[in-house]
């Protein structure tokens, strides 16, 4: 994961993610999402560049996801770290995209699992935003129904 931390020149619409206000970025902002790239490539590594590109990507090809900087508080400063989200149960989930299979067939896909760490580092409410994503309802398989290996709240077909 990266950070950036000057927002205000790449865009100024937020939504609410487990209560934290977050920039928020959907496939139809080209212009904001090109701003945010400008200055990633001004500002980071090839590497944040390669994950900030893979994210927006993803949003653009697959529907209820998006794109958002949250702040983190790191050595005394306000910085904003780039995550993939997916509505889910009415709020924005931090995900990271896994390979996984089934634990019951030979089903093997693609999935978004909430339960990643860097989806709470840093967070004031870490405790209750852990917990709260435990409690979530993950699916199961969708060829036999059976568990996968990690934590889905989608399934890639
Ligand atoms: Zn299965």
């Amino acid at each position: 994961m990266f950070q950036i931390e000057e927002v205000n020149s790449i865009t100024e619409r937020f939504e609410y993610s487990g209560g934290q206000k977050v920039f928020f970025f959907d496939k139809n902002m080209k212009e904001e999402i090109s701003k945010a790239k400008d200055y990633i490539s001004n500002h980071s590594g090839k590497s944040a560049m390669h994950l900030f590109d893979y994210q927006i990507d993803f949003m653009i090809n697959h529907d209820g996801f998006a794109e958002i900087f949250r702040p983190l508080s790191w050595r005394q400063k306000d910085m904003w770290m780039p995550c993939l989200v997916f509505y889910y149960q009415d709020d924005w989930y931090v995900v990271s995209i896994q390979n996984v299979y089934c634990r019951e067939c030979r089903w093997k896909g693609i999935i978004a699992c909430p339960t990643v760490a860097d989806a709470f580092d840093g967070l004031k409410n870490k405790q209750e935003r852990v917990h709260n994503v435990y409690e979530l309802p993950f699916l199961d398989c969708p060829e036999c129904g059976g568990k996968l290996s990690s934590n889905a709240i989608w399934v890639g077909q």
